[in-house]
């Protein structure tokens, strides 16, 4: 598959704009990729769908092909539609938090139950396990034994008393026991039927649990939809645990479960021992889900090439003493797209060593407020910002939705910077001159 993409890459090369016809070619080979990763065939619809919608007419980057544009664009809507963020769980603030672990049979559920217990005591918390399952052999020996191996108190009472009276009683045991999180391990069926789900709808809600996972074997395929499907209707899960991921399988279940529950995947399961538990990060299961590594990799590349770039005509603009208010807008751009600002103004080139900008205070709000105040400048006035009277900053302040006040403070706060920028230029100017800096 990766050689066909390869060629139909290679035939989309050397054109502007995504076409129609680029983005059709290119996304044939994406939903292949993605039928065979074994996500749902109307999952896949749906998606290529939207994805074609969004890719074609857009400007294709710069060393890359437009089908590895179109690839691009993919993996981003795969990772978006995933979560953009990892999730946790959310911990109540009148503990016992109560997390209840719901899915078919042999999907992982007794064994999450354990993993997340090992997980959250090592984090400090008191967990208790509680054996909900009174219908499979062994199940309730099973879930003792993780509890040995993890030191984790168990409370069960045997096989014939009702499930939801087992739920309650070891709420009321976590209560007295003083321990802060309680996981119940219910039963599964091998296949969705209504005596279950009245079940694990009782128990919901007799013990209001904090969270409902939903733990899904990730080997199930077309099939996840469907469980994931009726779980939510029936119960209103929070999250997903998908298990299984050490396998073969591309994890297409992942993209299913989330596309048709919107709950986000919170964790996978990686193997069958007691810490094989990781938190679920949507971009590596996407690149996972496409299969296409090469092509990823290459992109990745392709993308850091352009910072790099940006970065050097900016270093050169300083020392040029271009730096105008349009830079500043691009910088503010990047800064928003890599994070905490005080460690990227120690990466722009040229003034790594300038303390005195490492102390300008900027959040995440005041950036938005400063991007505001440039964009209501004209193109001139970016330019050439002493052209700032005071009629200019009162339209400006007007047109931003703040005030002159913190208009003349960004004007102040940007020259301020462009003397420092000079300053460090001049300095490196006379130490290379001097040849001790090389
Ligand atoms: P339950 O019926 O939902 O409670 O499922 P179990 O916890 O009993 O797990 C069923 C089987 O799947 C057991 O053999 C587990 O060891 C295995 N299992 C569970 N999670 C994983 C996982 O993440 N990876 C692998 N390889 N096996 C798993
Ligand atoms: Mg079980």
């Amino acid at each position: 598959l990766a050689e066909k993409l390869q060629n139909t890459f290679a035939k989309l090369k050397g054109k502007g704009k995504l076409s129609e016809k680029d983005v059709k070619d290119a996304m044939r080979e994406v939903k292949l990729a993605l039928l065979e990763a074994d996500v749902n065939f109307k999952v896949v619809k749906d998606f290529v769908n939207k994805v074609k919608e969004r890719a074609v007419g857009q400007e294709v980057m710069e060393s890359l092909t437009p089908g590895q544009h179109v690839i691009k664009i993919v993996n981003e809507e795969l990772t978006d539609l995933m979560g953009s963020v990892q999730s946790k769980i959310s911990f109540s603030s009148k503990p016992p938090t109560i997390i209840m672990l719901v899915g078919l049979q042999g999907a992982g559920k007794t064994t999450t139950g354990g993993k997340l217990g090992g997980l959250f005591k090592k984090q400090g918390k008191r967990p208790l396990l509680v054996a909900c399952d009174v219908y499979r052999p062994a199940a309730i020996k099973q879930l003792q034994v993780v509890g040995e191996k993890l030191d984790i108190p168990v409370f069960s009472m045997g096989d014939k008393e009702n499930p939801v009276n087992i739920a309650k009683a070891g709420i009321s045991h976590a209560v007295k026991n003083n321990n802060d999180l309680v996981i119940i391990d219910t039963a599964g069926r091998l296949h969705i039927d209504e005596g279950l789900m009245d079940e694990l709808k009782n128990i919901k809600s007799e013990v209001k649990p904090h969270e409902i996972l939903l733990v899904v074997d990730s080997m199930t395929g077309q099939d996840a939809v469907n469980v994931a499907q009726s779980f939510n209707e029936a119960l209103g899960i929070d999250g997903v645990v998908l298990t299984k991921l050490d396998g073969d399988t591309r994890g297409g279940a992942a993209l299913s479960v989330r596309a048709v529950t919107n709950k986000p995947i919170k964790f996978i399961g990686m193997g069958e021992k007691l810490d094989d538990l990781e938190p679920f990060y949507p971009d590596r299961i996407a690149s996972r889900i496409l299969g296409m590594g090469d092509v990823l990799s290459l992109i990745e590349k392709a993308e850091q090439a352009i910072d790099i770039k940006k970065a050097k005509e900016l270093e050169e603009k300083i020392k040029k003493q271009e730096f105008d208010f349009e830079d500043f807008l691009t910088q503010m751009e990047q800064i928003k797209k890599l994070g905490p600002l005080n460690k990227i103004i120690e990466m722009i080139p040229g003034i790594s060593g300038a303390k005195e900008l490492k102390n300008i205070d900027f959040d995440d709000k005041e950036i938005v407020r400063i991007q505001a105040i440039i964009q209501s400048m004209t193109k001139k006035e970016r330019k050439d910002p002493s052209i700032l009277n005071a009629s200019r900053r009162r339209r400006i302040a007007k047109g931003s939705g703040t005030t002159v006040q913190e208009v003349n403070r960004l004007v102040k706060q940007f020259e301020q910077t462009r003397k420092m920028m000079k300053q460090f230029a001049d300095l490196e100017k006379s130490m290379k001159k001097g040849g001790k800096f090389k």
